[in-house]
Protein backbone atom coordinates (compact mmCIF):
# COMPACT_ATOMS: atom_id res chain seq x y z
CA UNK A 1 0.00 0.00 0.00
CA UNK A 2 1.31 3.50 -0.54
CA UNK A 3 1.73 5.41 2.53
CA UNK A 4 0.87 8.68 1.46
CA UNK A 5 -2.34 9.91 -0.31
CA UNK A 6 -4.50 7.09 0.69
CA UNK A 7 -6.87 9.66 2.98
CA UNK A 8 -7.39 12.29 0.13
CA UNK A 9 -8.03 9.43 -2.66
CA UNK A 10 -10.27 7.62 -0.60
CA UNK A 11 -11.86 10.47 1.60
CA UNK A 12 -12.44 12.73 -0.86
CA UNK A 13 -11.12 15.81 0.98
CA UNK A 14 -7.82 17.91 0.31
CA UNK A 15 -6.53 17.61 3.15
CA UNK A 16 -2.89 17.36 3.57
CA UNK A 17 -2.23 14.08 5.33
CA UNK A 18 0.49 15.45 7.67
CA UNK A 19 0.73 15.82 11.28
CA UNK A 20 1.29 19.13 11.62
CA UNK A 21 1.04 21.84 14.51
CA UNK A 22 0.51 25.58 14.25
CA UNK A 23 -0.26 26.72 17.72
CA UNK A 24 0.29 24.94 21.02
CA UNK A 25 -2.62 22.68 22.20
CA UNK A 26 -5.13 23.66 22.83
CA UNK A 27 -4.43 27.01 20.43
CA UNK A 28 -6.63 30.27 21.20
CA UNK A 29 -9.59 29.55 18.72
CA UNK A 30 -9.94 25.77 20.38
CA UNK A 31 -9.31 27.82 23.96
CA UNK A 32 -12.15 30.62 23.20
CA UNK A 33 -14.81 27.80 21.99
CA UNK A 34 -13.88 25.88 25.29
CA UNK A 35 -15.07 28.47 27.47
CA UNK A 36 -18.25 29.05 25.51
CA UNK A 37 -18.41 25.17 25.76
CA UNK A 38 -17.98 25.81 29.98
CA UNK A 39 -20.37 28.22 30.23
CA UNK A 40 -23.06 26.46 28.03
CA UNK A 41 -22.73 22.84 27.99
CA UNK A 42 -23.81 20.62 30.69
CA UNK A 43 -20.58 19.38 32.37
CA UNK A 44 -21.73 15.89 32.85
CA UNK A 45 -20.42 16.04 28.88
CA UNK A 46 -16.71 15.57 28.91
CA UNK A 47 -14.13 16.53 26.59
CA UNK A 48 -11.21 14.38 26.04
CA UNK A 49 -9.48 16.60 24.48
CA UNK A 50 -9.88 20.55 24.21
CA UNK A 51 -9.77 20.95 20.64
CA UNK A 52 -12.31 22.02 18.40
CA UNK A 53 -12.72 20.02 15.24
CA UNK A 54 -13.11 22.21 11.47
CA UNK A 55 -12.61 19.66 9.38
CA UNK A 56 -11.57 15.57 8.96
CA UNK A 57 -10.45 12.98 6.43
CA UNK A 58 -8.13 10.73 6.27
CA UNK A 59 -6.37 10.06 8.80
CA UNK A 60 -6.42 13.76 9.48
CA UNK A 61 -8.43 16.05 12.05
CA UNK A 62 -7.65 19.91 11.70
CA UNK A 63 -8.75 22.17 14.13
CA UNK A 64 -10.30 25.40 14.41
CA UNK A 65 -6.33 26.60 14.55
CA UNK A 66 -5.23 24.67 11.63
CA UNK A 67 -3.41 22.48 13.79
CA UNK A 68 -3.31 18.95 11.59
CA UNK A 69 -3.97 16.30 14.17
CA UNK A 70 -3.88 12.47 13.67
CA UNK A 71 -6.86 10.95 14.42
CA UNK A 72 -6.47 7.55 16.11
CA UNK A 73 -10.15 7.31 18.00
CA UNK A 74 -12.49 8.20 14.57
CA UNK A 75 -14.64 9.22 16.66
CA UNK A 76 -15.28 6.27 18.63
CA UNK A 77 -15.10 3.34 15.87
CA UNK A 78 -17.50 5.46 13.66
CA UNK A 79 -15.62 7.07 11.12
CA UNK A 80 -14.03 3.48 9.77
CA UNK A 81 -14.71 4.70 6.31
CA UNK A 82 -13.56 8.24 7.13
CA UNK A 83 -14.98 11.36 8.33
CA UNK A 84 -15.82 12.78 5.08
CA UNK A 85 -15.84 9.87 2.78
CA UNK A 86 -17.29 10.47 -0.78
CA UNK A 87 -19.74 7.85 -1.41
CA UNK A 88 -21.03 8.24 1.73
CA UNK A 89 -21.49 12.96 1.38
CA UNK A 90 -23.15 12.31 -2.18
CA UNK A 91 -25.44 9.84 -0.57
CA UNK A 92 -26.43 12.26 2.28
CA UNK A 93 -26.35 15.78 0.21
CA UNK A 94 -29.14 13.75 -2.43
CA UNK A 95 -31.13 12.79 0.05
CA UNK A 96 -31.13 15.48 2.26
CA UNK A 97 -32.47 17.34 -1.01
CA UNK A 98 -35.03 15.18 -2.03
CA UNK A 99 -36.39 14.75 1.82
CA UNK A 100 -34.84 15.11 5.10
CA UNK A 101 -38.00 12.79 7.31
CA UNK A 102 -41.20 11.42 7.05
CA UNK A 103 -41.22 8.46 9.72
CA UNK A 104 -40.65 5.13 8.30
CA UNK A 105 -43.58 4.25 10.53
CA UNK A 106 -46.05 6.71 8.85
CA UNK A 107 -44.80 7.04 5.43
CA UNK A 108 -42.13 4.62 4.25
CA UNK A 109 -39.08 4.82 2.01
CA UNK A 110 -36.65 2.66 0.38
CA UNK A 111 -33.47 3.48 2.16
CA UNK A 112 -34.48 1.56 4.98
CA UNK A 113 -35.57 -1.34 3.23
CA UNK A 114 -32.64 -1.50 1.51
CA UNK A 115 -30.20 -1.18 4.74
CA UNK A 116 -32.18 -3.88 6.38
CA UNK A 117 -31.75 -6.10 2.83
CA UNK A 118 -27.74 -5.15 3.60
CA UNK A 119 -27.50 -6.19 7.14
CA UNK A 120 -29.70 -9.65 6.11
CA UNK A 121 -26.92 -10.37 3.53
CA UNK A 122 -23.74 -8.72 5.41
CA UNK A 123 -24.67 -10.40 8.79
CA UNK A 124 -23.18 -13.63 10.22
CA UNK A 125 -25.32 -16.81 8.76
CA UNK A 126 -27.35 -17.38 5.93
CA UNK A 127 -30.48 -17.57 7.31
CA UNK A 128 -33.77 -16.20 6.85
CA UNK A 129 -33.45 -12.35 8.44
CA UNK A 130 -35.43 -9.40 9.74
CA UNK A 131 -33.50 -6.04 10.61
CA UNK A 132 -35.47 -2.99 12.65
CA UNK A 133 -33.33 0.27 12.49
CA UNK A 134 -32.95 2.75 15.40
CA UNK A 135 -31.19 6.23 16.13
CA UNK A 136 -27.97 4.64 18.75
CA UNK A 137 -26.06 1.47 19.83
CA UNK A 138 -27.89 1.79 23.19
CA UNK A 139 -31.89 2.27 21.64
CA UNK A 140 -30.68 -0.79 19.66
CA UNK A 141 -29.54 -3.18 23.10
CA UNK A 142 -32.70 -2.22 24.42
CA UNK A 143 -34.55 -3.43 21.75
CA UNK A 144 -32.80 -6.95 21.41
CA UNK A 145 -33.66 -7.14 24.94
CA UNK A 146 -37.33 -6.52 23.98
CA UNK A 147 -37.09 -8.74 21.32
CA UNK A 148 -36.03 -11.56 22.92
CA UNK A 149 -38.20 -10.88 26.00
CA UNK A 150 -40.96 -11.20 23.54
CA UNK A 151 -40.34 -13.95 21.83
CA UNK A 152 -38.55 -16.33 24.87
CA UNK A 153 -41.62 -15.30 27.24
CA UNK A 154 -38.73 -14.78 29.76
CA UNK A 155 -37.55 -11.90 31.62
CA UNK A 156 -33.63 -12.34 32.82
CA UNK A 157 -30.58 -10.76 30.40
CA UNK A 158 -26.96 -12.16 31.36
CA UNK A 159 -24.43 -9.73 30.54
CA UNK A 160 -20.58 -10.01 31.70
CA UNK A 161 -17.68 -8.69 33.93
CA UNK A 162 -16.12 -5.58 31.74
CA UNK A 163 -19.12 -5.26 29.87
CA UNK A 164 -20.65 -1.54 27.81
CA UNK A 165 -23.79 -1.73 26.52
CA UNK A 166 -24.62 1.78 26.70
CA UNK A 167 -25.45 4.93 29.05
CA UNK A 168 -29.45 4.42 29.17
CA UNK A 169 -31.28 3.12 32.30
CA UNK A 170 -31.52 -0.77 30.85
CA UNK A 171 -27.88 -0.49 29.13
CA UNK A 172 -26.70 0.80 32.45
CA UNK A 173 -27.86 -1.87 34.27
CA UNK A 174 -26.18 -3.62 31.70
CA UNK A 175 -22.55 -1.91 32.04
CA UNK A 176 -20.32 -3.32 34.33
CA UNK A 177 -18.51 -0.33 35.19
CA UNK A 178 -19.69 2.39 38.12
CA UNK A 179 -17.32 5.13 37.20
CA UNK A 180 -17.92 7.27 34.86
CA UNK A 181 -21.15 5.84 33.53
CA UNK A 182 -23.44 4.26 36.57
CA UNK A 183 -22.22 6.44 39.21
CA UNK A 184 -25.34 8.32 41.07
CA UNK A 185 -28.03 6.96 37.98
CA UNK A 186 -29.30 4.24 39.51
CA UNK A 187 -31.94 2.64 40.47
CA UNK A 188 -31.12 0.12 37.35
CA UNK A 189 -33.62 -2.14 35.63
CA UNK A 190 -34.16 -5.63 37.31
CA UNK A 191 -33.67 -9.07 36.44
CA UNK A 192 -29.79 -8.37 34.51
CA UNK A 193 -27.56 -10.70 35.74
CA UNK A 194 -23.30 -10.53 35.53
CA UNK A 195 -21.33 -13.28 35.21
CA UNK A 196 -17.91 -14.19 34.60
CA UNK A 197 -16.16 -13.84 31.35
CA UNK A 198 -12.37 -14.73 29.54
CA UNK A 199 -9.71 -12.43 29.70
CA UNK A 200 -6.83 -14.27 29.26
CA UNK A 201 -4.00 -11.87 30.51
CA UNK A 202 -5.71 -11.59 34.42
CA UNK A 203 -7.53 -15.00 34.31
CA UNK A 204 -3.98 -17.10 33.85
CA UNK A 205 -5.07 -17.48 30.78
CA UNK A 206 -8.22 -20.02 31.09
CA UNK A 207 -9.04 -21.75 27.90
CA UNK A 208 -12.49 -20.88 26.09
CA UNK A 209 -14.19 -23.82 26.78
CA UNK A 210 -13.33 -24.07 30.62
CA UNK A 211 -14.20 -20.19 30.48
CA UNK A 212 -17.43 -20.96 29.00
CA UNK A 213 -18.22 -23.35 31.42
CA UNK A 214 -17.81 -21.31 34.42
CA UNK A 215 -20.24 -18.79 33.18
CA UNK A 216 -22.81 -21.29 32.29
CA UNK A 217 -22.22 -23.07 35.18
CA UNK A 218 -22.79 -19.89 37.14
CA UNK A 219 -26.24 -19.04 35.11
CA UNK A 220 -27.70 -22.57 35.69
CA UNK A 221 -27.60 -21.74 39.32
CA UNK A 222 -27.83 -18.16 39.69
CA UNK A 223 -30.60 -17.59 36.91
CA UNK A 224 -31.59 -20.80 35.49
CA UNK A 225 -32.24 -21.25 31.57
CA UNK A 226 -35.93 -21.20 31.40
CA UNK A 227 -35.98 -17.75 33.42
CA UNK A 228 -33.15 -16.35 30.85
CA UNK A 229 -34.39 -14.37 27.55
CA UNK A 230 -30.88 -13.64 26.35
CA UNK A 231 -27.20 -13.93 26.79
CA UNK A 232 -25.57 -10.63 25.53
CA UNK A 233 -21.83 -10.21 24.78
CA UNK A 234 -19.77 -8.23 22.71
CA UNK A 235 -17.55 -10.82 20.92
CA UNK A 236 -14.49 -8.34 21.70
CA UNK A 237 -15.43 -6.06 25.22
CA UNK A 238 -14.52 -2.28 23.82
CA UNK A 239 -15.07 -0.06 26.43
CA UNK A 240 -13.67 -2.60 29.18
CA UNK A 241 -10.38 -2.42 27.49
CA UNK A 242 -10.71 -4.44 24.03
CA UNK A 243 -10.57 -7.42 25.85
CA UNK A 244 -10.81 -11.00 22.97
CA UNK A 245 -11.99 -13.80 24.88
CA UNK A 246 -10.44 -16.84 24.63
CA UNK A 247 -10.68 -18.71 21.75
CA UNK A 248 -13.78 -21.07 22.04
CA UNK A 249 -15.49 -18.94 24.34
CA UNK A 250 -18.43 -17.32 22.31
CA UNK A 251 -18.80 -20.66 20.28
CA UNK A 252 -19.26 -23.04 23.41
CA UNK A 253 -21.47 -20.22 24.82
CA UNK A 254 -23.76 -20.08 21.37
CA UNK A 255 -23.84 -23.53 21.66
CA UNK A 256 -25.39 -23.71 24.77
CA UNK A 257 -27.74 -20.85 23.85
CA UNK A 258 -29.27 -22.78 20.94
CA UNK A 259 -29.44 -26.21 23.38
CA UNK A 260 -31.65 -24.16 26.09
CA UNK A 261 -33.52 -22.09 23.79
CA UNK A 262 -31.84 -18.73 25.14
CA UNK A 263 -31.37 -15.80 22.57
CA UNK A 264 -27.66 -15.10 21.77
CA UNK A 265 -27.37 -11.36 21.27
CA UNK A 266 -23.77 -9.81 19.89
CA UNK A 267 -23.27 -6.43 20.52
CA UNK A 268 -21.33 -5.72 18.24
CA UNK A 269 -21.82 -1.55 17.65
CA UNK A 270 -18.04 -1.47 18.27
CA UNK A 271 -16.53 -4.25 16.59
CA UNK A 272 -18.71 -4.75 13.48
CA UNK A 273 -18.57 -3.39 9.55
CA UNK A 274 -14.60 -4.41 9.54
CA UNK A 275 -13.42 -2.81 11.98
CA UNK A 276 -11.75 -6.59 13.63
CA UNK A 277 -10.41 -7.27 10.67
CA UNK A 278 -13.91 -9.43 9.41
CA UNK A 279 -16.52 -7.93 8.64
CA UNK A 280 -18.22 -8.94 12.12
CA UNK A 281 -16.09 -10.35 14.99
CA UNK A 282 -18.38 -13.09 15.14
CA UNK A 283 -17.19 -14.13 11.65
CA UNK A 284 -14.06 -14.92 13.10
CA UNK A 285 -14.73 -17.98 14.68
CA UNK A 286 -18.00 -19.04 12.17
CA UNK A 287 -20.14 -18.31 15.36
CA UNK A 288 -23.91 -16.84 14.67
CA UNK A 289 -25.65 -14.67 16.60
CA UNK A 290 -29.51 -15.03 16.44
CA UNK A 291 -29.63 -11.30 17.15
CA UNK A 292 -26.43 -8.95 16.02
CA UNK A 293 -26.70 -5.11 17.52
CA UNK A 294 -25.20 -2.84 15.09
CA UNK A 295 -24.43 1.09 15.17
CA UNK A 296 -21.31 3.17 15.55
CA UNK A 297 -19.28 2.24 11.98
CA UNK A 298 -22.17 1.51 10.49
CA UNK A 299 -23.08 4.88 8.32
CA UNK A 300 -19.73 6.67 8.21
CA UNK A 301 -20.46 9.06 11.00
CA UNK A 302 -24.46 9.04 10.62
CA UNK A 303 -26.44 8.43 13.83
CA UNK A 304 -27.78 4.68 13.02
CA UNK A 305 -27.99 1.47 14.63
CA UNK A 306 -30.16 -2.00 13.92
CA UNK A 307 -31.15 -5.15 15.20
CA UNK A 308 -30.77 -8.18 12.80
CA UNK A 309 -31.53 -11.28 13.58
CA UNK A 310 -33.63 -14.66 12.85
CA UNK A 311 -37.17 -14.09 11.39
CA UNK A 312 -39.09 -15.88 13.94
CA UNK A 313 -37.18 -14.10 16.68
CA UNK A 314 -37.76 -10.87 14.92
CA UNK A 315 -41.33 -11.42 14.09
CA UNK A 316 -41.75 -11.93 17.85
CA UNK A 317 -43.19 -8.46 19.14
CA UNK A 318 -46.27 -7.09 17.69
CA UNK A 319 -46.86 -4.91 15.13
CA UNK A 320 -46.34 -1.47 16.75
CA UNK A 321 -44.08 -2.88 19.26
CA UNK A 322 -40.76 -1.82 17.95
CA UNK A 323 -40.42 1.76 16.25
CA UNK A 324 -39.66 5.71 17.19
CA UNK A 325 -39.78 8.93 15.71
CA UNK A 326 -36.47 8.64 13.87
CA UNK A 327 -35.33 5.33 13.74
CA UNK A 328 -34.07 4.69 10.23
CA UNK A 329 -33.76 8.24 9.22
CA UNK A 330 -33.63 8.49 5.75
CA UNK A 331 -29.67 10.41 5.88
CA UNK A 332 -28.73 7.70 7.84
CA UNK A 333 -30.00 5.14 6.09
CA UNK A 334 -28.39 6.42 2.70
CA UNK A 335 -25.50 7.05 4.38
CA UNK A 336 -24.99 3.51 5.48
CA UNK A 337 -25.30 2.11 2.10
CA UNK A 338 -23.19 4.53 0.59
CA UNK A 339 -20.19 3.07 4.28
CA UNK A 340 -21.63 -0.59 3.33
CA UNK A 341 -20.29 0.06 -0.40
CA UNK A 342 -17.12 1.46 0.26
CA UNK A 343 -16.43 -1.33 3.04
CA UNK A 344 -16.69 -3.83 0.52
CA UNK A 345 -15.86 -2.28 -2.91
CA UNK A 346 -12.57 -0.88 -1.31
CA UNK A 347 -11.35 -3.86 0.32
CA UNK A 348 -11.56 -2.39 3.71
CA UNK A 349 -11.65 -5.96 5.78
CA UNK A 350 -8.22 -6.45 4.46
CA UNK A 351 -7.00 -2.68 5.08
CA UNK A 352 -7.99 -3.49 8.99
CA UNK A 353 -6.10 -6.44 8.44
CA UNK A 354 -3.08 -5.02 7.47
CA UNK A 355 -3.47 -1.74 10.10
CA UNK A 356 -3.22 -4.78 12.92
CA UNK A 357 0.00 -6.10 11.19
CA UNK A 358 1.40 -2.98 11.68
CA UNK A 359 0.51 -1.50 14.39
CA UNK A 360 1.17 -5.53 15.89
CA UNK A 361 4.85 -4.82 15.02
CA UNK A 362 5.29 -1.27 16.10
CA UNK A 363 3.91 -2.17 19.50
CA UNK A 364 5.86 -5.15 20.17
CA UNK A 365 8.99 -3.56 18.80
CA UNK A 366 8.96 -1.10 22.20
CA UNK A 367 7.66 -4.01 24.25
CA UNK A 368 11.13 -5.92 23.52
CA UNK A 369 12.03 -3.36 25.79
CA UNK A 370 9.33 -1.91 28.07
CA UNK A 371 7.52 -4.53 30.40
CA UNK A 372 5.24 -1.99 31.23
CA UNK A 373 3.42 -2.83 28.32
CA UNK A 374 1.39 -6.00 29.83
CA UNK A 375 -0.43 -6.82 26.79
CA UNK A 376 -1.14 -5.87 23.75
CA UNK A 377 -4.51 -7.52 22.35
CA UNK A 378 -6.94 -7.13 19.88
CA UNK A 379 -7.92 -7.21 16.16
CA UNK A 380 -8.07 -5.42 12.60
CA UNK A 381 -7.83 -1.61 13.52
CA UNK A 382 -9.31 -2.09 17.00
CA UNK A 383 -6.00 -2.40 19.11
CA UNK A 384 -5.23 -1.86 22.73
CA UNK A 385 -1.89 -2.26 25.00
CA UNK A 386 -2.78 -2.89 28.84
CA UNK A 387 -0.03 -0.58 30.54
CA UNK A 388 1.15 -2.52 34.16
CA UNK A 389 3.97 -1.39 36.85
CA UNK A 390 7.46 -3.02 35.43
CA UNK A 391 7.79 -6.39 37.27
CA UNK A 392 4.15 -7.70 37.13
CA UNK A 393 0.78 -6.87 35.85
CA UNK A 394 -0.62 -4.15 38.65
CA UNK A 395 -3.04 -1.55 35.99
CA UNK A 396 -1.17 1.54 36.09
CA UNK A 397 -4.02 4.05 34.67
CA UNK A 398 -1.56 6.65 35.72
CA UNK A 399 0.66 5.74 32.98
CA UNK A 400 -2.41 5.61 30.38
CA UNK A 401 -2.99 8.76 31.01
CA UNK A 402 0.21 10.47 30.86
CA UNK A 403 0.65 8.73 27.90
CA UNK A 404 -2.47 9.57 26.28
CA UNK A 405 -2.01 13.33 27.60
CA UNK A 406 1.76 13.34 26.28
CA UNK A 407 0.29 11.69 22.67
CA UNK A 408 -2.57 14.72 22.78
CA UNK A 409 0.34 17.72 23.32
CA UNK A 410 1.80 16.09 20.28
CA UNK A 411 -1.10 16.43 17.84
CA UNK A 412 -2.12 12.50 17.69
CA UNK A 413 -5.33 11.64 19.52
CA UNK A 414 -5.64 8.70 21.45
CA UNK A 415 -8.23 7.36 23.35
CA UNK A 416 -7.83 5.20 26.95
CA UNK A 417 -10.36 2.51 28.43
CA UNK A 418 -10.70 -0.78 30.99
CA UNK A 419 -12.27 -1.66 33.84
CA UNK A 420 -9.06 -0.09 35.33
CA UNK A 421 -8.69 2.82 32.74
CA UNK A 422 -5.10 1.34 32.48
CA UNK A 423 -5.50 0.38 28.17
CA UNK A 424 -4.32 2.72 25.54
CA UNK A 425 -6.62 2.14 22.72
CA UNK A 426 -6.49 2.35 19.51
CA UNK A 427 -9.00 2.82 16.32
CA UNK A 428 -7.99 4.64 13.53
CA UNK A 429 -10.10 5.60 10.59
CA UNK A 430 -9.40 2.61 7.66
CA UNK A 431 -8.69 5.82 5.20
CA UNK A 432 -5.45 6.05 7.48
CA UNK A 433 -1.97 6.06 5.31
CA UNK A 434 0.39 3.61 6.75
CA UNK A 435 3.25 6.83 7.28
CA UNK A 436 0.41 8.45 10.01
CA UNK A 437 0.17 5.14 11.70
CA UNK A 438 3.94 5.09 11.97
CA UNK A 439 4.50 8.35 12.79
CA UNK A 440 1.33 8.16 15.22
CA UNK A 441 3.48 5.54 17.03
CA UNK A 442 6.58 7.28 17.03
CA UNK A 443 5.10 9.87 18.86
CA UNK A 444 3.49 6.93 21.56
CA UNK A 445 6.68 4.91 21.68
CA UNK A 446 8.85 8.10 22.77
CA UNK A 447 6.30 9.49 24.70
CA UNK A 448 6.41 6.08 26.98
CA UNK A 449 10.60 6.13 27.21
CA UNK A 450 9.78 9.70 28.26
CA UNK A 451 7.38 8.46 30.53
CA UNK A 452 9.66 5.76 31.89
C1 LIG B 1 -20.70 2.46 22.12
C2 LIG B 1 -21.31 1.16 22.48
C3 LIG B 1 -22.67 1.04 22.81
C4 LIG B 1 -23.57 2.26 22.94
O1 LIG B 1 -23.71 2.91 21.73
P1 LIG B 1 -24.29 4.43 21.74
O2 LIG B 1 -24.49 4.73 20.29
O3 LIG B 1 -23.27 5.26 22.41
O4 LIG B 1 -25.56 4.39 22.50
C5 LIG B 1 -23.18 -0.20 23.07
N1 LIG B 1 -22.41 -1.31 22.98
C6 LIG B 1 -21.11 -1.24 22.66
C7 LIG B 1 -20.30 -2.49 22.57
C8 LIG B 1 -20.50 -0.02 22.41
O5 LIG B 1 -19.19 0.05 22.12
Amino acid sequence: MDGHGRGPETDGVSIDQQRRLVTGLPGPRSQELMARKVAAVAGGVGTTMPVFAAAAGGGIIVDVDGNHLIDLGSGIAVTTVGAANPRVVAAVTAQAAAFTHTCFMVTPYDGYVAVAEALNRITPGDHEKRSALFNSGAEAVENAVKIARAYTGRDAVVVFDHAYHGRTNLTLAMTAKNRPYKHTFGPFAPEVYRVGGSYPYRDGGVDGASAAARAIDQIEKQIGAENLAALVIEPVQGEGGFIEPAPGFLPALAAWCRATGVVFVADEVQTGFARTGDLFACDREGVVPDLIVTAKGIAGGLPLSAVTGRAEIMEGPHEGGLGGTYGGNPIACAAALAAIETIEEDGLVARAREIETLVFRRLTDVQAADDRLGDIRGRGAMLAVELVRSGGDEPDPRLAREVAKAAHARGVIVLTCGTHGNVLRFLPPLTISDALLDDAFDVIAAALEELR
